[in-house]
């Protein structure tokens, strides 16, 4: 392994600092700049289409570019309106002469081997000038539904019009419905679940779907221009304005709702190495490399050098990019253990400069760390958790285990009647900021609490799995419970709730644990699951929903963790926040309790303030309405496979305005 670790140092290159890469329009001019401090000469290449295949294809004009040697910057203007012109630099490096897009394209045609000069005004949609971003105030407050542009919508069971199925406009819909239902579908569906933010997978260029047809299926975590947005999810990838325009008429639509929107960023690999954009433009630079083999930690062939002064430069450029331009409100960041802490950090501190509450979290580790490149102590992993900012989260895969067993394989975790590693889950309830239960986290605010995403089995596909049963469309109580008792972790938990979209209504792949490229009809969500799977998905909204109303469990500081009491007496686990500082239409006292056992068992609220005597459950093993389902003193037994989610009586009749408690039933034992 190599350990050196290049910080902030370029040996050999003169850097760059200034914020006009690329093609810089204006009506008058344009002025071009690429750095390119290898190169013997560059000549900028303008063409009337964007790629060869189409009519038109003659080139307009080659002209010679300036170079300034003491920034490695070659540059040229050339006058006019040049909106809509396409181009290219062929860049002589050595005895190698390479024609490429431009690292900084806002813009390319078709299948994004040409740039294009854009001129942004005008992809604007109506009313993108008094469009806000949707963010809270706390990453903990935030509530993410992971989806995938073209599954969003590509069934017809999404009551989308044909022309949109698949696409960015697909986002911008009202009022979908199942056909021939009333069963509310993509964002109709969206405003009820009460999500605060959707995560895109990739929606940037990337190179494994061919934009000309578009038929073929991929995540798209593949990149090839990291400030362009994927053509194949436009009605028109050949112009590429059009893609731009849509693009932001679907985050408009999605803010309009109240939603926010999480760009899944791909920084540390590229679609292929020596045919990148970066490696044409400066060869042996932007990659990690041992002599001419490219390192591989993402596990794709290539990994790319963020302590690099220009890498590191075009990361910060980047996200400030689509934070600005495309009003982009938080980032999840692929394989961030690929990145140095310093970078990561780099771009806190540039996002902070718009907004502190953009959203930053990502995963906190490679595919392979032995050939990462960067020192151990440098990488964004849980181990480093404290050398980043408290305001950059880190997926919580031990949770995740501890919940659920392994990702693809048959192991039980707590849900399905394992203890194994259940110190995992008490760790990942209090945000894994507990010196007490397992501590990486410097505060909640840097865990992301979740129990299934992209990559792996669907959570209920690994229920099925592990439960030996193959019928995907089963509605087998004990799995449905061992489902809640899942969301019941992710929401009640201090941390950063995420989940894939369609958790709540089990989603299935029929068993397919890495579909990055298989078809539609194993992707493409059926919203017919969310009537087949109503009670799921009501279980869901009730517990989002008793969420946002308990500020104890959002708060992201570290006395959260002080005020909650954990106890776990090897069956039953339970968890009592006190919100000492309770306001008016505040409950004072929560508590979750988990039973996985097959008997019922009872349990008794612990903390450290004085515990009030009478409580209602809010939340059991059939609804979580938020509604009191009974109320108990403070001994009580839990049902087998079930959680509860208890409250202090007192909070809620005053919050309710009940004067007669006896219309709550009483029960001591179930
Ligand atoms: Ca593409």
């Amino acid at each position: 392994m190599i350990t050196k670790f290049y910080s902030n140092k370029d040996e050999i290159y003169n850097t760059y600092d200034k914020n006009d890469l690329g093609a810089s329009y204006s009506k008058e001019s344009t002025t071009f700049k690429v750095w390119a401090p290898a190169a013997s000469q560059v000549m900028l290449k303008l063409y009337a289409t964007g790629s060869s295949l189409e009519e038109g294809a003659t080139v307009l004009a080659i002209k010679q570019m300036t170079l300034d040697p003491q920034t490695g910057v070659w540059s040229k203007t050339v006058q006019g309106d040049m909106h809509g012109i396409y181009y290219t630099y062929v860049i002589q490096n050595g005895n190698v002469s390479s024609e490429t897009q431009d690292v900084y394209s806002k813009a390319t045609g078709v299948n994004s081997t040409r740039s294009m000069v854009v001129d942004l005004e005008r992809t604007n949609p109506e009313g993108w000038d008094n469009d806000k971003h949707i963010l809270v105030d706390e990453q903990t407050k935030a509530i993410v539904w992971e989806i995938h542009v073209r599954d969003f919508s590509y069934s017809n069971t999404s009551g989308v019009s044909k022309e949109h199925r698949g696409t960015y406009l697909a986002f911008t819909e009202e009022n979908t419905k199942i056909p021939n239902t009333n069963c509310p579908t993509c964002l109709n569906y969206l405003k009820e679940l009460g999500i605060t933010h959707v995560q895109l997978n990739p929606v940037f260029d990337f190179g494994s779907v061919d934009e000309t047809t578009g038929v073929e299926y991929n995540w798209g975590y593949d990149p090839v221009n990291y400030n362009v947005p994927e053509g194949s999810y436009s009605t028109d990838p050949y112009h590429g304005e059009v893609r731009i325009k849509e693009f932001k008429q679907m985050v408009k639509a999605l803010h309009d709702n109240g939603i926010g929107v999480i760009m899944d960023v791909v920084y540390n690999h590229m679609y292929s190495g020596d045919d990148s954009c970066f490696e044409k433009t400066v060869p042996n630079y932007y990659f990690r490399k041992q002599g001419n083999r490219y390192l591989n930690s993402s596990g794709c062939g290539n990994v790319t050098a963020s302590e690099k002064i220009m890498f590191r430069k075009f990361m910060i450029d980047s996200v400030r990019y689509w934070a600005e331009e495309y009003h982009i409100d938080g980032f999840r960041f692929d394989l961030m253990a690929c990145h140095d802490y310093e970078t990561m950090n780099l771009i806190r501190e540039e996002l902070d400069k718009l907004d502190k509450r953009i959203l930053m979290y990502g995963e906190p580790w490679t595919a392979d760390a032995g050939d990462n490149g960067i020192a151990g102590d440098a990488s964004c992993t849980k181990e480093n958790a404290r050398k980043l900012s408290c305001r950059i989260g880190m997926f919580n895969d031990d949770m995740r285990n501890g919940i659920k067993g392994g990702s693809d394989d048959d192991t039980k975790g707590y849900i399905q009647g394992s203890n194994f590693d259940t110190y995992k889950i008490l760790s990942g309830m209090l945000g894994a900021s507990s010196d007490t239960f397992g501590r990486w986290a410097k505060r909640p605010s840097q865990c992301v609490t979740y129990a299934s995403a992209h990559d792996n089995l669907t959570l209920w596909d690994k229920l099925l799995k592990s439960n030996w049963c193959h019928n995907y469309d089963t509605t087998d109580p004990a799995i449905i419970d061992q489902n809640k008792l899942s969301a019941t972790f992710i929401f009640m938990s201090l941390g950063i709730p995420f989940m894939l979209a369609g958790e709540e209504f089990a989603r299935t792949k029929h068993g397919d644990h890495n579909s990055y490229k298989s078809p539609d009809n194993i992707n493409a969500i059926d919203w017919t699951r969310t009537i087949e799977y109503k009670e799921l998905v009501d279980y869901y909204k009730g517990l989002i929903d008793i969420r946002k109303n308990f500020p104890l469990l959002t708060d992201a500081t570290e006395e959260a963790v002080h005020k909650t009491y954990m106890t776990y007496n090897g069956k039953v686990i339970a968890g009592t926040m006190a919100n000492v500082d309770a306001k008016d239409g505040e409950y004072k006292f929560m508590a979750i309790v988990m039973n996985n056992t097959d008997q019922k068992h009872p349990f008794e609220l612990k903390s450290k303030y004085e515990l009030p005597n009478r409580w209602y459950v809010i939340a059991d093993h059939d609804s979580a309405s938020g509604e009191a389902i009974r109320a108990f003193d403070n001994k009580m037994e839990i049902r087998p496979h079930s959680a509860f989610v208890i409250v202090d009586a007192d909070s809620y009749d005053k919050i309710h305005n009940i004067t007669d408690t006896s219309v709550i039933p009483y029960y001591k034992v179930l």
